[in-house]
């Protein structure tokens, strides 16, 4: 009897012949009958993938953060997750920032075209103002919600915080919570089980969502702005391909092409839908099934990280501060790309992981040091694009981070 190819096989297949339809429809052009058909079926398939997951997400969320506080106070090691964690997100964004920061000064994109070359596309286009002492109120006050409304409205950090608060709040209580907590800990299996049966349409899914964003793609846009997409994707694979699997490496002896394996599964679906949320079932399943990550580490880790460790994103933010200035003709001095440094990481942590987040936060970094916001115009129609990859690196880095605090726990 032939063997069905294994999970991982299937979905760079679909992967594979998604891009390959996906030009083809492009070639054939948006007005095309078959064009408009594959669109539609791809856009019903792929949004139906994309549902799966976020139906999952919430109870998922809630479940794995609290059990897995509970189990990290049993081992007594909760203050050490909570600081290692935190020093290894800002660290490693911290990287990501100053890669873009030195590419932006190296290959100045940006500096050969002009601000009126877009005219057309600013004016239409309207900034909505994100002054950072509002941005930062903001994000303060949407921690802390009423549970059941974050819940309904699949509000994740406010879930992720009211878990967090539950966790402790169980373990403090002792054996007078243990029925809730066993409640808790068969919640997070079967929500397990159910994000493995999403994942049998992944392959389907990934590639419904690859197919739509390559026949969609406005290619002119792209061929003007190449320049600054080549740094900003040179950066982004630099620090996703050597920096985060040296840091890998350094800390827990663990190869790319081991990482890679176990990894895979999430990068292709972070990659596909352009959401480090939607993704997280299938980057906590990665990390508990193949990277072996203790679920107590990586039920804190992961989604904690999809909603605030985004490497790619901080990255991009400082990248396009950059281009924005050359392109309106400003150099940025020492002390304003400080400003950038700083800015670009709360906006990073600050963006929701859904797609394009980063780029709303990203006008508060354009503000900051006196950009025009609106030329975030010029980069809304080769964002989809760009935002496949600084996801995967987003969910690259919650995955790393996972196995690193794993690691330096055990010492
Ligand atoms: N799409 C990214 C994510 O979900 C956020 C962003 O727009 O940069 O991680």
């Amino acid at each position: 009897m032939m063997k069905w190819p294994s999970l991982n096989l299937q979905i760079l297949l679909g992967a594979v012949f998604g891009v390959a339809l996906g030009a083809y429809f492009h070639n054939l052009g948006a007005s095309h009958p078959l064009t408009q058909g594959g669109v539609y079926a791809a856009s019903l398939l792929g949004t139906l993938f994309i549902d799966l997951l976020k139906m999952i997400l919430i109870p998922l969320v809630f479940c794995s953060i609290a059990v897995g506080i509970a189990n990290l106070r049993q081992h007594q090691q909760m203050h050490r997750v909570w600081v290692t964690t935190l020093i290894f997100f800002i660290s490693s964004m911290a990287i990501a920032i100053i890669l873009a920061l030195l590419a932006g000064n190296y290959f100045k994109p940006g500096a050969g075209l002009h601000l009126s070359m877009f005219e057309h596309a600013m004016q239409n286009f309207e900034a909505k103002q994100l002054p950072l002492p509002e941005f930062l109120a903001q994000f303060l006050h949407g921690l802390f919600v009423n549970p059941f409304t974050a819940l309904s409205q699949g509000n994740v950090l406010a879930v992720v915080c009211f878990a967090l608060i539950l966790g402790i709040a169980l373990v403090m209580g002792g054996d007078r919570y243990k029925a809730l907590l066993a409640l808790l800990q068969e919640g997070l299996a079967v929500c397990m089980q159910v994000v493995g049966w999403i994942m049998r349409i992944a392959p389907l899914g990934i590639m419904a969502l690859l197919m739509q964003l390559v026949a969609m793609q406005n290619l002119a846009m792209l061929s003007t702005l190449a320049k600054f997409v080549a740094v900003v994707v040179g950066t982004t694979l630099l620090h996703g391909v050597i920096v985060l699997p040296l840091i890998l490496y350094l800390f827990t002896g663990k190869t790319p092409l081991w990482f890679w394996r176990g990894a895979r599964e999430a990068l292709m679906t972070a990659f596909a839908t352009s959401s480090s949320s939607a993704t997280l079932p299938v980057t906590l399943r990665c990390a508990n099934d193949h990277l072996q990550v203790k679920p107590a580490i990586a039920g804190f880790v992961i989604p904690l990280g999809a909603t605030i460790n985004m490497d790619g994103t901080a990255l991009y933010e400082a990248a396009a501060a950059l281009f924005i200035a050359n392109l309106v003709g400003i150099e940025l001095s020492f002390v304003q790309q400080l400003i950038v440094f700083f800015t670009a990481m709360i906006a990073a942590m600050g963006a929701p992981g859904i797609p394009s987040a980063g780029m709303v936060t990203m006008v508060m970094v354009l503000q900051s040091v006196g950009l025009p916001a609106e030329a975030i115009a010029i980069l809304l129609p080769i964002d989809r694009l760009l935002d496949t990859l600084r996801t995967t690196v987003n969910v690259e880095g919650d995955m790393v981070g996972s196995l690193v605090v794993q690691k330096l726990l055990k010492n």
